[in-house]
């Protein structure tokens, strides 16, 4: 039998991104995928949003998608487009890069990092133990590791053969999705009627037309056929615009699902295999990846016995609470959508709210994923502890770097500003085999004042522990008492 440290089912967005945490941080890692190659049906995702853009940049391969893609510096919300280029962030903008042209990038990374997909088969089975599990493939062979990740999506067999139950609402509207070729060129734009929102769209003008149908009800169980596709135009628009071709035909509902446990013994899920819900506002792609990112380096350090197996729990508990309020955005924007007077007031009346910067600012935060934060149980601490670090510009050693730089390799940091920070702390030394020292200095810019996404400037501390996600553990003097307990919480007991 095969054995893995950690066993993957499942190679899209999700599975590849924690594939790629876990081989930096230097866990044997295998995936297992069902399809022959990376070729993705349809476009799907239409893009990426300013934090995984961040976690891509933190670790150093974002240009290779952003220079596959085109930037706009707005999200879409409920329909309306809210500007972000007032966001500090570097990446304060929507890509547009589809994600058939995002998982091949992201495969081709994952490859060089070494780590072995197998393809062409299927998890069809799995079964754990006390110190691993066992998964089956449809071709009769049997893989075993230690710990095993279902990014196996929104049908996860993973899930289901863990026992995790997908708890959520069954859908109220079905949508047809098509990509298709017109010899007329209609008007595209959204349109409401008595059966709902419908829309016709293109981003670059050499492209298929992307068409959103509202259908009559929310029952549809098999693909939607062509004909069924121009009846379907005809009865919104009357006419199929001279409907040639569809490349791709699909459907999707407003059904919303979340795995009650993101964990179960020694078996984990992330992306869809842990949240489905319709795609309202681009985050599934998004969430699934940065569910990867925090579940990466924590996993790797107890399989590396560095931490206690405990601390796969705060996966659950960090991220699980992000899942639900995707989950409920998507919701409300659905509500906001729905056909009739009354829901068309509504509409009617939120753009004047969204002139204000405080409402936009919220909902861009949330969207675009830069305001999570992770609730680390210090009320009093610093407002960053939590929150993201922000990509400040740095000088170290005399050099110009900035602080995603330091997280290329995956490893804690702890940094110090040399400006503000106190020489004598605690002896870090017996965290030094697993958590990166450093001392900068920041550019006047950050040197007193961070501007943190929707809450705004806030004292810079004179340190921070940032975690691998990017995500600061604890922020204040190197002689807070806190810092040792905080480094022994999130990167396992000193070492003498
Ligand atoms: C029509 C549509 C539009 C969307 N629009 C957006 C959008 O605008 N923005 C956005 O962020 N998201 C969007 N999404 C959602 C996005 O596509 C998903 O959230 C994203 O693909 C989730 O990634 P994942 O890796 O978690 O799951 P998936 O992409 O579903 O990947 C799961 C992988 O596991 C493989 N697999 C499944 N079962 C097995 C098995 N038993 N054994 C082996 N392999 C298996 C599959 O082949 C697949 O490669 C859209 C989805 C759809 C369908």
């Amino acid at each position: 039998m095969d054995e893995h440290e950690v066993v993957i089912a499942g190679g899209g967005p999700t599975g590849m991104m924690l594939a790629a945490e876990l081989a930096l941080a230097g866990v044997d890692a295998v995936i297992v995928e069902r399809r022959l190659d990376q070729s993705v049906d349809g476009s799907r995702a239409g893009g990426l949003h300013s934090r995984t853009m961040e976690v891509l940049d933190q670790r150093g391969v974002v240009e290779r998608f952003t220079s596959a893609g085109q930037t706009y510096p707005a999200v879409g919300w409920a329909q309306m487009t809210l500007p972000m280029d007032d966001v500090p962030s570097r990446h304060n903008c929507v890509l547009g890069l589809w994600q058939s042209a995002f998982e091949p990038i992201l495969a081709d990374w994952v490859a060089e990092l070494g780590v072995p997909t197998v393809r062409g088969v299927e998890v069809v089975g799995l079964t754990q133990d006390d110190d691993g599990g066992d998964v089956t493939l449809s071709d009769g062979s049997t893989l075993r590791g230690r710990y095993l990740v279902g990014c196996d999506g929104g049908r996860s067999l993973v899930r289901k053969a863990a026992g995790i139950d997908f708890v959520g609402l069954d859908p109220s509207t079905s949508w047809m999705i098509a990509e298709v070729e017109m010899a007329g060129e209609p008007e595209l734009g959204i349109r409401y009627d008595d059966r709902g929102m419908h829309a016709l769209g293109r981003r670059l003008p050499d492209e298929p037309v992307r068409v959103v149908l509202t259908e009559p009800t929310p029952d549809r169980t098999t693909e939607p056929t062509i004909d069924e596709l121009r009846a379907a135009l005809i009865s919104v628009y009357g006419s199929d615009f001279g409907l040639v071709s569809a490349g791709w035909i699909s459907w999707f509902t407003d059904a919303v699902r979340q795995a009650a446990t993101y964990r179960s013994g020694r078996v984990l899920v992330a992306g869809d295999a842990a949240h489905v819900h319709p795609p309202q506002g681009g985050q599934g792609l998004n969430v699934g990846v940065q569910d990867a990112v925090n579940l990466g380096w924590k996993l790797a350090q107890v399989v590396k016995g560095t931490a206690p197996d405990s601390l796969l729990d705060t996966y659950h508990d960090e991220r699980h609470p992000v899942g639900a309020r995707v989950l409920h955005n998507t919701m409300a924007q659905v509500a906001i959508a729905t056909p009739g007077a009354r829901h068309q007031a509504l509409r009617d009346s939120l753009p004047s709210l969204m002139v204000f910067d405080g409402p936009r600012l919220e909902i861009v935060g949330m969207i675009s994923g830069l305001d999570v934060r992770y609730d680390l149980g210090a009320d009093d601490a610093h407002p960053v502890v939590g929150r993201r670090m922000p990509d400040l510009d740095l000088v170290v050693d005399g050099r110009i770097t900035r602080v995603y730089e330091l997280l290329h390799q995956a490893r804690p940091v702890l940094l110090s500003f040399g400006a503000t920070g106190s020489a004598a702390g605690p002896d870090v030394g017996p965290w030094a085999d697993r958590v990166v020292l450093v001392s900068g200095e920041s550019t006047a810019a950050g040197a007193t004042e961070w501007e943190l996404p929707v809450i705004g400037p806030v004292d810079a501390p004179a340190a921070v522990l940032i975690r691998p996600d990017g995500h600061v553990a604890w922020a204040g003097e190197l002689t807070d008492p806190a810092l040792p307990d905080a480094l022994t919480r999130w990167f396992g007991p000193p070492r003498r």
